[in-house]
């Protein structure tokens, strides 16, 4: 990753982990993962959801996207940007 970031090429992490992402999340432009869906299909819903679970959710996701970028060093924080 390091390599090819130093070619200036914008990376995109295909399936990434969060561990992953905490050791090179600063190398990516961008990054995707059905983590967040996979542990939400095996949970209960959110509070107030009316679903099955939340593994199609974007409140779930959000949250799973907040709580993976609190978990990066600091300087190691992508801009990434929710679409
Ligand atoms: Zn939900």
């Amino acid at each position: 990753m390091t390599t090819l970031a130093g070619y200036g090429l914008r990376l995109h992490g295909f399936g990434f982990k969060t561990l992953g992402l905490e050791k090179v999340g600063h190398l990516l432009a961008s990054a995707d993962s059905l983590a967040w869906s996979t542990h939400a299909r095996h949970r209960p819903p959110m509070a107030g959801h009316t679903h099955k679970n939340c593994a199609n959710c974007l409140p779930y996701a959000l949250n799973w996207r907040t709580r993976v970028l609190a978990r990066m060093p600091a300087w190691q924080q992508p801009a990434l940007d929710a679409a």
